[in-house]
């Protein structure tokens, strides 16, 4: 398909069953990905994949705006992703000027995808109507079918007209930023951007697909030495650990800080616990099993605390909070380091909130980017002012951090966390072990990419860097 303007497609497969246009595009698009597949695999030039047909429709996981309320009335622990994710033909959307198509090669789950598929706290389809207002362009993503994703490895196909810095052939990374740079506000910080949004959350096109439309400022270099699914699993949770702990605009760690780090063994934990190891700090990891700990030490952590070995119970019931709880997980981190950490890598939110502002030290920060547990949170604001604490909220990342983030894992600095591999057609198994935090690091997803293993281009400096240390989270996974 050729730059055009926006159309607002149907998705190819409606329901109940396919039509045999649905039916014949469906084969058409299959063959046409095949194509695209085999070309990458035999190492075509940019030109020869520039001049292959980019498909009518694509196979992408995605929700559907007609069964949003599908659980109305169900607890958020009992929805099932494998129900309400669907994997299927949709329409190729039109190419925008500032936008490539990218034969997705790989993905991976990130815990946006779980709430867009329990329809928490918000079905996502009115991030996508509010998008489809806004532009021409912007109502593309206006649809039926929500197609999910936010993270992804491939090869760019073919580039808009006002892209510069990328062509085809050129093998990436995406991360999920998606800002409209033609707004003022984006030029400062682009996380600041009154229209940022999270790509594959509060856009279309996700990357859980064969398929994808990305902005050309969301593309980063894939690092040569991992395979397809080890450089997919890493730009959300990297890029947003890395301005959580290493970034001026929230945790800026220096060495020597001591940090406690909530879901250390999980996926922004993961990177996080890194990033306070490479930066001269002192990790204190939290996690919630014997396996879970062994895997923290074996990534360099020395001081873990299993939470429910020592059975904290910050809320004595639904309204009230035990201080005494708090003092005892203070008492735990000082008898591990000797004293208060500096920074708390905070995202569990309503259930550890009032402990994290306390343990922090006098005048550390609380860095926080989720509430997974509830968003409703209540601390003691007196440990908060009395001991001149702050709290930092932190969101994703900017182009520049997301950038430096990938280059520490192009280098060798940040290891992939990549855990366990599912095929697409798993994606509902995948996001449900996630919804059920039954995964470690990373949960990676195989789009294109036949099997595990394919798309090392230094194997010199993979074996430089470490087998054992890129695989360790897939050892322990497997
Ligand atoms: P994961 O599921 O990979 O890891 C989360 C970890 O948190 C788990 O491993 C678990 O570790 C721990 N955890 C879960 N519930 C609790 C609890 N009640 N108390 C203490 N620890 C808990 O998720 P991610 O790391 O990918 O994401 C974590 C959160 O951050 C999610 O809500 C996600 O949406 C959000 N997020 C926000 C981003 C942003 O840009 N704002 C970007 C990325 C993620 P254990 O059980 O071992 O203690």
């Amino acid at each position: 398909m050729e730059d055009g303007a926006a159309r607002n497609v149907a998705p190819v497969h409606p329901r109940p069953g396919p039509t045999p246009k649905a039916a014949r595009e469906r084969r058409v698009g299959c063959r046409a990905m095949q194509e695209i597949l085999q070309a990458i695999r035999s190492g075509a030039s940019g030109d020869d994949l520039a001049a292959l047909s980019i498909p009518e429709s694509y196979r992408a996981a995605f929700v559907r705006r007609d069964e949003t309320g599908m659980w109305d009335g169900v607890e958020s622990t009992d929805k099932d992703p494998r129900k309400s994710l669907h994997v299927d033909e949709v329409a190729t959307p039109d190419l925008a000027p500032d936008e490539v198509y990218l034969a997705v090669m790989a993905s991976a789950i990130n815990f946006n995808t779980v709430w867009t598929s329990i329809f928490e706290p918000l079905p996502t389809f009115g991030f996508l109507d509010r998008l489809g207002r806004e532009s021409v362009w912007g109502a593309r993503h206006a649809r039926d079918t929500h197609v999910v994703g936010s993270d992804a490895s491939g090869v760019v196909l073919r580039v808009g007209s006002a892209v510069r810095n990328w062509k085809p052939g050129d093998k990436v990374t995406v991360h999920c930023n998606h800002v409209d740079d033609q707004d003022p506000t984006a030029h400062d910080d682009s996380m600041l951007a009154t229209n940022q949004r999270i790509w594959g959350f509060e856009t279309n096109f996700g990357g859980l697909a064969d398929l994808s439309v990305v902005k050309a400022n969301q593309l980063m270099p894939k690092p040569a030495h991992l395979t397809w699914e080890e450089s997919a699993c890493n730009a959300l949770c990297n890029s947003t650990a890395y301005r959580m702990i290493v970034s001026s605009h929230a945790g800026a760690m220096k060495q020597g800080d001591a940090v406690l780090i909530w879901g250390a063994s999980g996926g922004i934990g993961g990177y996080a616990t890194q990033y306070v190891l490479n930066g001269g700090g002192t990790p204190v990891g939290v996690v919630s099993s014997p396996e879970r700990a062994e895997l923290l030490r074996g990534l360099g952590c020395e001081h873990v605390i299993d939470r429910r070995e020592a059975g904290y119970k910050f809320w004595a019931d639904e309204n009230t909070q035990d201080e005494k709880e708090w003092r005892r997980l203070g008492k735990d981190v000082r008898a591990l380091i000797g004293r208060d950490p500096e920074i708390v890598f905070e995202h569990p939110g309503r259930s550890t909130m009032g402990a994290s502002v306390f343990v922090a030290a006098r005048g550390g920060k609380v860095v926080t980017c989720a509430a997974t547990s509830g968003y409703l949170i209540e601390y003691d604001n007196r440990h908060l002012w009395m001991k001149l604490k702050s709290i930092v909220s932190s969101h994703f990342a900017n182009y520049r951090e997301a950038w430096a983030a990938n280059r520490l894992i192009s280098e060798g600095k940040i290891q992939p966390l990549l855990s366990r591999v599912h095929p697409l057609t798993e994606v509902g198994d995948a996001a449900l072990a996630v919804h059920r935090n039954e995964a470690e690091g990373k949960v990676g997803v195989l789009c294109l990419a036949p099997e595990e293993g394919l798309g090392i281009d230094d194997a010199e400096f993979r074996e430089q860097v470490g087998e054992d240390r890129i695989t360790l989270f897939r050892r322990h996974g497997s």
